[in-house]
């Protein structure tokens, strides 16, 4: 056989071999979302004005794990509740448990704060939480199976103070962050002024054939849940929704009282809310106030803006009183709320609001040749150990790419060591901006960078 034929066999057969060589690439699950580091300085700000607001405010930062008994969710969350009945992960262990990850972080607080005795601390026990969450929904834009919130419950207080001490914290968050919300609040009332109303809403939705203009989640909701008819998503049962009968009209006494004052110290506080007669929250144990936390209606950028709103609500709490005695614990009041940050971070992107460099060094240590490389290694740990923000690129050989690395960290100065310098004892300080290199006695660099920066905190 004539070679050029050899040959175009032999390289068939390395592209079959290399082709069966590639493996597949497997890539990430559906409505699951990679941080990469670019995205970092948002979810940095957001973790900052978090830790510090909830510092401010005496609330103390705590975990739970991401595992939970499947039957904690069931018992709390309420076993016809969405989120249990068709967004739960759960599966069974090796153990043959059942178990789920978390789909929101109330539960395991309130598990937790049973297990540990936190009814024997001072009252009320204020906690800050924050960390993913899964749920199998439908993914969408501001829509995941896993993102994050930030929470903060108070637990242990009745007073309608708690209730507006939350709604003022998520009201500075996003007015720090600025965006501009609306949060919306309604009371559902408590046990007994709920059954009276109930019965209202029944009869209504059994009036002039309105049920059957719901959708089939909504008809199944007005024999199992009624009162989340009105919170349905769907624009027909919205609709509906707007005419039906409020529960604060059947609000007992001391639910209105309560109700009454959360917003007369909201009002004392200056913070915008619109009453929302159909916020009910998809979830068993909310009594008394809920509330949203909306993007305000001159953000919607499409569509109908209170659909919209509904549809991308930032965040949302309430109180839940009769919790963390049915999860087995003493009978104890308690609010919370929840903040999903990937939709706080969508809207601070959408708005385009500059953020602060955190990377940004204040100085960058560049090299030429392997001896200056080894003596700027040294010195760079010892710029670091006084507190510089120092950047390098050890593994660059080339200076004019060690420069431009320096301008994107945007740096002021940046120290330069050559063969030259090392023979001479000194080192160049090239200011960033003008260009401008000086030379400066190598032993005295530190001192020099002092004397031009000021001396860096050492505080840990
Ligand atoms: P919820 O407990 O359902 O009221 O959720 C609290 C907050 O978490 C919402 O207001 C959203 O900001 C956020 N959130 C809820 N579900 C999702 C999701 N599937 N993807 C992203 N964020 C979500």
């Amino acid at each position: 056989m004539p070679k050029i034929f050899k040959k175009k066999d032999n390289k068939e057969a390395e592209e079959k071999a290399s082709r069966a060589r590639r493996v597949r690439f497997i890539s990430r699950l559906r409505g699951m979302k990679d941080i990469l580091p670019d995205e970092y300085k948002y979810w940095n700000l957001i973790i900052k004005k978090a830790t510090e607001l909830s510092r401010s405010y005496g609330f103390k930062r705590m975990d739970t794990p991401v595992l939970e008994n499947l039957e904690l969710y069931e018992r709390s969350s309420g076993r016809s509740s969405d989120i249990v009945v068709k967004e739960m992960f759960s599966f069974i262990d090796k153990n043959g448990e059942k178990i789920a990850l978390r789909p929101e972080a109330t539960p395991g607080i309130i598990r937790s704060y049973i297990e540990h005795g936190m009814f024997n601390l001072p009252q009320p026990v204020k906690l800050f939480w924050l960390g993913p969450v899964f749920r199998h929904d439908k993914p969408q834009a501001g829509r995941f199976r896993q993102f994050s919130q930030f929470n903060l419950e108070s637990i242990g207080d009745a007073s309608p103070v708690a209730d507006a001490e939350l709604i003022a914290i998520t009201y500075y968050f996003f007015r720090e962050l600025q965006l501009e919300v609306m949060t919306q609040i309604n009371s559902v009332g408590c046990a007994s002024c709920r059954k009276e109303y109930l019965v209202k809403l029944e009869n209504f939705y059994k009036e002039r054939g309105r049920r059957t203009k719901l959708c089939n989640d909504c008809k199944k909701r007005l024999a199992k849940n009624p009162l989340r008819l009105l919170d349905c998503k769907e624009k027909q049962c919205q609709e509906i929704a707007a005419d039906a009968p409020q529960i604060v009209d059947s609000l007992c006494e001391d639910c209105r009282n309560h109700f009454i004052k959360v917003l007369e110290y909201l009002d004392e506080l200056n913070i915008p809310y619109n009453l929302n007669p159909t916020l009910v929250r998809g979830l068993d144990y909310y009594n008394r106030t809920v509330f949203e936390i909306w993007p305000s209606s001159a953000e919607a950028t499409e569509g109908k803006p209170e659909e919209q709103s509904r549809q991308n609500a930032l965040g949302g709490g309430g109180r839940y009183d009769g919790l963390v005695e049915y999860m087995g614990g003493r009978p104890t009041p308690a609010c919370g709320f929840g903040i999903g940050i990937e939709r706080v971070i969508l809207k601070i992107k959408e708005k385009n609001i500059p953020l602060k460099d955190e990377e940004k060094g204040d100085l960058f240590l560049a090299h030429l040749g392997d001896p200056a490389r080894r003596k700027i290694m040294v010195l760079f740990e010892e710029l670091r150990k006084n507190g510089f923000k120092v950047r390098q690129a050890f593994t660059k050989d080339n200076l004019k790419s060690q420069l431009e690395l320096a301008n994107q960290a945007g740096v002021k100065y940046t120290l330069i060591l050559g063969q030259k310098e090392i023979m001479d004892g000194t080192i160049l300080i090239r200011d960033m901006e003008s260009g401008i290199q000086e030379i400066v006695d190598y032993k005295k660099v530190v001192a020099e960078i002092e004397k031009r920066l000021g001396s860096p905190s050492k505080k840990i």
